[in-house]
């Protein structure tokens, strides 16, 4: 790797944070943070820490040596000077003549000695970089150190390729244990220029930033041309002759990585997946020993938090041969969840712990021939562990090439994925009713699609917004932002429908909830209507229905999960108007397709459930239509719009809640909801 430090944009920096009050050196520790942070070889989704010794005033104006740190889970590419969390050095420093020191203590210490009580909580690597006496401390989990030290002569190794400029600290669990080990390495040779961590990653040190980060960048170099030499070939499995396409996998694989929720009949433990492929993923996924490489475990210790222990293997999926590998994905998935519920008892029992396990699902599943999947409860997460698993993935074939791939020992993995400082990276915010559910949404660019779909984002669902009108979608999705896609869908084309559902499945791995509601008016007095309005009408209003309904349910059953049907049908389906029966027919067809698919599927926990909406500002109703209806009544459009029992006017937010009602009732199907401020003639019997 090649150094990116520049020294105009250094000095950018100092000028731009001077102005905020921040010194120099925090300024330039914030850029070189930010260098290494931006490289994801050496560093991802809050991995590695950096710090800076330097002196600063407290709150009652004394000045202070302190120790300016990472704050915990801050992630360097984009870190600004409060995202260093500020601790008097001295009280740190005087740690180190303990025999032991418990995480409960050590929190308490940095809060009680933090310059600004506000700040946030140290990096868990602190105490390590408080033990060091540089000014400027860096430590990444670049892959390629990685690739050297994941080995079972991973410490040889690298004592051959860092010589003398380098002290080697063999495994030990990151935390106070380590930060003792990493200082004695140090007196036994204070020249050094860094630290090689055994099986988790690499400390440079320096007395500027630029030399730190420059030393990173030559040490990072030696282990890169290391890999370099004496490669060996990896060998592949042979492969099916065709393999199922992804868009019928995902949904099977999904799946059969959810849980049902023992406590909420008909409720699942679902999650989002992310799929990636590249030649090093297909290199990775292929290889003949997959089986051993892939379940040595994380490539450096934090990674526990996101990826578990290990992934799930799966078999290639031949083409044509879906069922077969519906069932074996499934034994894969229970075998590996009673695997990790083993690892959990056996793991507890030795350190004598009594907390609840975490989910036993897998978060990266590989399938040879095909690539990899990251698995969340949201997309994010997802990605993230997609990201992880990928990363893993090159420096297990970098290993590969030069040795044999080792992790640490299943011990020192589950304590750091069960220890309180790792898993509070991950925060402990609710988890909203619809996480882990993927909704789609048709007629998603009109008001009532746009507003159910915001509706079931912010109740956690990943979303995609369909629309025959793509711009109209993608602002919709714009504006509710995070990870929700618009997707060209129109429904009168069966193609278009069936592709459209194959975006979906690519982006989040499958389907839980669909709520059907495109559709358009036509008008015409049913004796003297030309029947290609009937017909075009029926297209839109009963057959775009029928197909949303069927591509979603075909999805569903291949995840075995259940689902949610959801229709925007019409008060004309129960009373019809003068002149809307072009409307009026099909709509009421829709109802009975609703109750059809609730009688056919409900032994599948599929459920299908009708909203009965009336007289809402849309795409079907403009504002141009109110007012010549305002105005042929003779009343004002105030008056028109809540013309029904209550005199309130109906909204779109007022159809996406009741939607939502119905995705959430978990009981209930078969059901028509009425949002029309009351209409006895279209009141249900
Ligand atoms: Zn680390």
């Amino acid at each position: 790797m090649h150094s990116r430090y520049v020294e105009r944009d250094a000095e950018a920096m100092i000028a731009r944070y001077a102005g905020e009050g921040v010194a120099g050196d925090l300024a330039l520790r914030v850029y070189t943070t930010r260098l290494l942070g931006q490289d994801p070889k050496l560093v991802l989704h809050g991995g590695g820490n950096t710090s800076l010794k330097t002196r600063l005033t407290d709150l009652l104006g004394e000045e202070r040596q302190v120790l300016c740190v990472k704050g915990s889970g801050f992630d360097m590419a984009t870190i600004e000077p409060s995202g260093f969390a500020a601790v008097r050095l001295a009280a740190l420093q005087a740690l180190r003549a303990r025999e032991s020191l418990a995480d409960r203590d050590l929190v308490r210490i940095e809060r009680a000695n933090l310059i600004d009580p506000t700040g946030p909580n140290p990096s868990v690597e602190v105490l390590l970089h408080a033990f060091l006496p540089a000014k400027f401390v860096d430590h990444t989990h670049a892959n390629a150190v990685l690739s050297l030290v994941d080995q079972a002569g991973g410490v040889a190794t690298a004592a051959e390729v860092f010589g003398e400029r380098m002290g080697i600290v063999p495994y030990v669990r990151p935390g106070f244990e380590l930060a003792k080990a990493a200082a004695e390495t140090f007196d036994k040779n204070p020249d050094v220029e860094g630290l090689v961590l055994e099986k988790h990653g690499i400390f440079t040190f320096g007395a500027t930033a630029r030399e730190a980060y420059e030393r990173m960048v030559a040490m990072v170099s030696l282990a890169e041309a290391r890999l370099q030499r004496g490669r060996k070939a990896l060998v592949k499995v042979s492969l099916p002759p065709t393999l199922a396409p992804l868009p019928s996998l995902a949904p099977i694989i999904r799946g059969a990585c959810s849980l049902a929720d023992e406590d909420h009949e008909g409720a699942f433990l679902r999650q989002i997946l992310d799929f990636r492929t590249s030649p090093a993923i297909l290199d990775f996924v292929g290889g003949a020993e997959i089986a051993r490489y892939s379940q040595e475990g994380v490539v450096t210790p934090d990674y526990a938090i996101r990826t578990k222990t290990w992934p799930l293997v799966l078999d290639a999926p031949a083409a044509g041969d879906l069922a077969v590998f519906r069932d074996h994905a499934r034994i894969a998935a229970a075998a590996f969840v009673a695997r990790y519920c083993d690892y959990f008892a056996r793991n507890s029992a030795r350190i004598g712990r009594d907390k609840p396990m975490l989910d036993p699902l897998p978060r990266v599943v590989l399938v040879p021939g095909l690539g990899l999947f990251g698995l969340g409860r949201s997309k994010r997460d997802a990605c993230i562990a997609a990201d992880l698993a990928e990363n893993a993935a090159e420096v297990i074939l970098d290993a590969e090439a030069i040795g044999r791939f080792q992790s640490i020992p299943e011990a020192d993995m589950f304590d750091m994925e069960y220890w309180p400082l790792e898993q509070a990276k991950l925060g402990a915010a609710a988890v909203p009713p619809l996480a882990g559910q993927v909704a789609v949404v048709t007629g998603a660019g009109g008001a009532i699609g746009a507003a159910t779909a915001a509706a079931f984002a912010r109740a956690g669902a990943e979303v995609a917004l369909l629309d025959v009108n793509e711009s109209a979608a993608a602002e919709r999705s714009a504006a509710i932002g995070g990870a929700a896609l618009a997707v060209k869908c129109d429904v009168t084309d069966a193609a278009s429908v069936q592709a459209a559902f194959d975006q979906v499945v690519e982006a989040f791995g499958g389907v839980d909830i669909a709520v059907s509601n495109a559709g358009a008016a036509w008008q015409g007095r049913i004796g003297e209507v030309d029947e290609a309005v009937l017909r075009q009408s029926f297209e839109l209003n009963f057959y775009g229905h029928q197909r949303v309904a069927q591509a979603a349910v075909k999805v569903m059953l291949a995840q075995g999960t259940g689902g949610c049907l959801l229709f925007n049908v019409s008060k004309q389906a129960v009373n019809p108007g003068p002149d809307f029966g072009p409307y009026g027919l099909p709509k009421a067809a829709t109802l009975l397709l609703v109750r059809q698919y609730a009688l056919e599927y409900g032994a599948d926990g599929i459920r299908a459930n009708a909203v009965n909406a009336d007289r809402i500002r849309s795409g079907l109703l403009t504002d141009d239509f109110v007012k010549t209806r305002a105005k042929a009544r003779g009343v004002s459009e105030k008056d028109y719009m809540s013309g029904n029992l209550l005199a309130r006017e109906v909204t779109a937010e007022d159809v996406a809640q009741a939607f939502l009602h119905q995705a959430l009732q978990l009981k209930t199907t078969a059901d028509v909801t009425t949002v029309d401020g009351g209409n006895i003639a279209a009141a249900l019997r």
